[in-house]
């Protein structure tokens, strides 16, 4: 059976704990590979390296960042196929899916690439007579990022290029269910040029992310998974002491008005929806319907799904994979269940597709009449499971979303411009569409949701993510004649 192992100081180091989880190939329920769970002494292992190699790489120059980080970017470009392969085969989202998501991930790289801009501090020469104050941002040392299945490359991405750009050692706990895209990466790295110790990898569960939190020397700790684990995460981490930045989970609404362009809005519904098996943090799961465009979304979209071609990852043509695991698929099928049973019509059941019975899949499915009380609306799912919410008027629609705890992203389809400014001026969501399905920002802006979506004062990469990995330093300085020295007791004041 193949292990996966470490990756610590720039080797592959087995693990030594004796503790070990399944990775499954989704599409065919087998396990493919055995990885190694840390212990806390190995994540100790891991940080010392880490320290070490931090002190080093923070007095490295920004040609010298910049350069590793292109040739990072050249072998993450060229390999796309290759890490999609990975990802496919561990996670279960077809091939052309994860090469997607590598493509995002490649984003940030890119992004990181410009550091020395992204650095350039502030000056104000003459403050007072000869007096200079400029800022500078320093890196913080070693940082920790603790990340989901669903994105294994992008994810890790949206962290690590930015906090290694910036002068830090970055350790990836990846999620223990599809760890072998962070081990390439951080074999890339070293091809790259990155010292040894910069950018490791320590496999492992809870313990590993316990022992990573409450380490002295681990200055700031990013999370994208779940909302309890994030809110957990967040709170031992800053009773720690540390920064923290932690995303949870979602529930993204798509509000169509009834002048929109239904074909379109259809379109990008089951795009939205069924995309990644609906495993993704910015998924449409709540189509929210403003009057007559109900009836019609609901016809056009379940006209749509028997064309959704379900199937292994690695199969040509192949639109959507399996879910990550046999008790996902059950979880999922589970909340449909219940749905029917609390009132909700299921127009279309993924449990009654005809799909391989090997892997774990689940087919698209279409719920009609969810209400707000409905626990498949206040849940999220995390399936290829779309809610059509009916409402009557726009402002019914809005009170809803802004109702609803979570806040990552969301969507409004329309031709009326007036009401997508008033959507986008009042909607408590940190990431909107306007006629955009899933509108994740590009690299050089940042990525975060509000309310239990995101847990910190910082949202993801871009801009956030130069200031979350740094911190300031304001530098007054003059360079008076000596000869005009003299003692003043009194507060420093300009003049
Ligand atoms: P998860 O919360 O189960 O796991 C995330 C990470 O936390 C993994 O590395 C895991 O090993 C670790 N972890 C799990 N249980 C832990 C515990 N008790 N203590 C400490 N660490 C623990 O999430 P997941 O199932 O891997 O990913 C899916 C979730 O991630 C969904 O809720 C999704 O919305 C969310 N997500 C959010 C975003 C975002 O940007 N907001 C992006 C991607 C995924």
């Amino acid at each position: 059976m193949r292990r996966i192992q470490h990756f610590i100081d720039g080797q592959h180091q087995a693990g030594t704990s004796g503790r070990s989880s399944d990775v499954y190939d989704p599409a065919t329920g087998q396990i493919q590979a055995q990885v190694d769970l840390a212990s806390v002494a190995e994540v100790h292992e891991a940080v010392s390296a880490a320290h070490k190699a931090s002190q080093e790489w923070s007095e490295s120059s920004l040609t010298q960042r910049t350069q590793i980080m292109f040739r990072f970017r050249e072998l993450l470009s060229d390999r796309t196929d290759e890490l999609a392969r990975v990802i496919s085969s561990e996670h279960g989202k077809v091939v052309s899916d994860a090469a997607g998501e590598v493509a995002r991930g490649l984003e940030n790289v890119e992004f990181a690439c410009g550091i020395a801009h992204h650095l350039k501090g502030e000056i104000n020469e003459q403050v007072s007579a000869g007096i200079e104050v400029y800022s500078l941002r320093q890196p913080l040392g070693v940082v920790a990022g603790i990340t989901p299945f669903n994105f294994p490359a992008m994810v890790p991405a949206w962290m690590f290029a930015t906090a290694i750009a910036c002068g830090n050692a970055f350790i990836c706990k990846p999620s223990e269910r599809d760890p072998s895209a962070s081990m390439l990466i951080a074999e890339w790295f070293i091809e790259a040029g990155l010292p040894p110790g910069v950018f490791s990898v320590v496999n492992g569960d809870k313990e590993a992310v316990d022992a990573l939190i409450d380490h002295e020397d681990v200055a700031a700790i990013s999370f994208v998974g779940s909302t309890p684990i994030a809110s957990y995460v967040y709170e031992r981490a800053t009773s720690a002491g540390k920064r923290v930045q932690a995303l949870g989970g979602a529930k993204n609404h798509m509000l169509v008005l009834p002048d929109a362009d239904i074909e379109m809005a259809a379109d990008a519904a089951v795009s939205a929806a069924y995309g990644s098996a609906g495993e993704r943090c910015m998924a449409v799961s709540a189509l929210v319907a403003v009057g007559s465009a109900a009836d019609e979304l609901v016809e056009a979209i379940s006209q749509r799904i028997p064309d959704v071609k379900v199937g292994v990852g690695t199969e040509p043509g192949a639109e959507m994979g399996p879910l990550i695991t046999a008790e996902h698929r059950d979880r999922v099928a589970g909340y449909v269940e219940r749905a029917q049973q609390a009132g909700a019509v299921a127009v279309v059941d993924g449990g009654n597709a005809d799909l391989p019975t090997d892997g774990f899949f689940y087919g698209p499915t279409l719920l009609d009449e969810v209400t707000a009380d409905m626990e498949c609306y206040q849940d999220e799912i995390f399936g290829p499971v779309l809610s059509v919410l009916r409402v009557e008027t726009f402002q019914e629609a809005m009170d809803l979303i802004n109702a609803n705890p979570f806040g990552n992203g969301t969507a409004i389809f329309t031709r009326d411009g007036g009401a997508a400014r008033q959507f986008q001026h009042e909607v408590q969501v940190g990431m909107v569409g306007i006629n955009v399905p899933i509108p994740v920002p590009v690299a050089y802006h940042s990525f975060g949701g509000w309310k239990a979506s995101l847990f910190g004062d910082t949202h993801m990469y871009g801009p956030e993510g130069v200031r979350f990995y740094t911190r300031a330093k304001a530098i007054t300085a003059r360079w008076p004649d000596p000869a005009s020295s003299q003692i003043d007791l009194g507060f420093p004041q300009n003049s």
